[in-house]
C-alpha cells in the first residue's frame, strides 16, 4: 500500500468520503463517484448520431454544428444526485470528473477535432458570488483537460439577473432570459468554433439565448454539450 493510500483510508476512517451518486462509502482508489455507478451511467451516446433527440431540440431556433449530453436525467435515479451535488453542495470536483470522463467519450467519437474554444453557461455574477464557482465551468474545465483546448469563461457575459424559472412556460422562459447574454470581448472568439457547455439540458431555452449572442460575432459556430438532458 503506497503511503498517500495509507493516509486516505485513516483520514475516511473519521471523515469518509461518499458517492456523489448514490451515497454509499468510497473505498481506496475510488475518486468521488464508485465504481458500480460509474459502470452504470444512463449515458446517451447522442454524439455517435449527429440527428439526435439534443440536437433536435435547437432545430428552428437557431445554428447549432452538432449537440449531445452525457447521460439522461431522471428524478428517481440516483444519478440525479451528481447534478444536486455538483450545484448545490459544493462538490466542484464532481463537475471536474464528470468532464473528463465525458470528453474521454467524445474524443473516442472525435466529436472534438474540429472544436477551438470551450465556453461555459455564465452564472449571473450575484449567484456565482452566492455558489463561490460556475457549476458549468467546472464541466467545461474537465473537457478541456482532457482535449487540451482553450477554456474561455470570460468572453460571454449574464447581463440581469432572471428570476426563478422553474414554474414559467417555455415561452415566458425564453423571454426572460433573451437577450441577457452578451459577448465581452468579440475579438478573442472570432471565427472559432465553439462548444457550448451546460449542465442540464431542459427547454435549451437558456443554451439558445447564449449561442445567438455568440452567433452575433463574425465566423463563430457553435456546438453544444451538457452533462445531463432531461426529457420534457
Ligand atoms: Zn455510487
Amino acid at each position: 500500500m503506497r503511503i498517500i493510500d495509507y493516509f486516505r483510508d485513516f483520514s475516511r476512517l473519521f471523515f469518509p468520503d461518499n458517492c456523489a451518486a448514490c451515497g454509499n462509502i468510497l473505498v481506496t482508489n475510488e475518486e468521488t463517484i464508485c465504481t458500480s455507478c460509474l459502470y452504470h451511467i444512463p449515458k446517451t451516446n447522442y454524439h455517435t448520431r449527429p440527428d439526435n433527440p439534443v440536437s433536435e431540440v435547437f432545430w428552428g431556433r437557431t445554428r447549432i454544428e452538432k449537440a449531445t449530453s452525457f447521460f439522461f436525467f431522471h428524478k428517481s435515479t440516483h444519478y440525479q444526485h451528481i447534478i444536486h451535488n455538483l450545484k448545490y453542495r459544493g462538490n466542484k470536483d464532481v463537475g471536474i470528473l464528470m468532464g473528463r470522463y465525458f470528453a474521454t467519450d467524445l474524443k473516442d467519437n472525435d466529436f472534438h477535432s474540429d472544436i477551438d474554444m470551450i465556453v461555459p453557461v455564465p452564472l449571473h455574477p450575484k449567484k456565482l458570488r452566492l455558489r463561490g464557482y460556475n457549476q458549468s465551468e467546472m464541466i467545461a474545465r474537465g473537457i478541456a483537460d482532457v482535449w487540451k483546448i482553450e477554456l474561455n469563461p470570460q468572453s460571454l457575459k449574464r447581463t440581469t439577473f432572471t428570476e426563478t424559472q422553474t414554474r414559467k412556460s417555455r415561452i415566458d422562459r425564453w423571454l426572460n432570459v433573451e437577450s441577457v447574454f452578451e459577448v465581452a470581448d468579440p475579438e478573442t472568439i472570432k471565427g472559432k468554433h465553439i462548444l457550448l457547455v451546460d449542465d442540464v439540458l431542459t427547454t435549451g431555452a437558456t443554451l439558445e439565448a447564449c449561442a445567438n449572442a455568440l452567433l452575433k460575432v463574425d465566423g463563430v459556430k457553435v456546438s453544444v454539450a451538457t452533462l445531463a438532458y432531461a426529457k420534457n
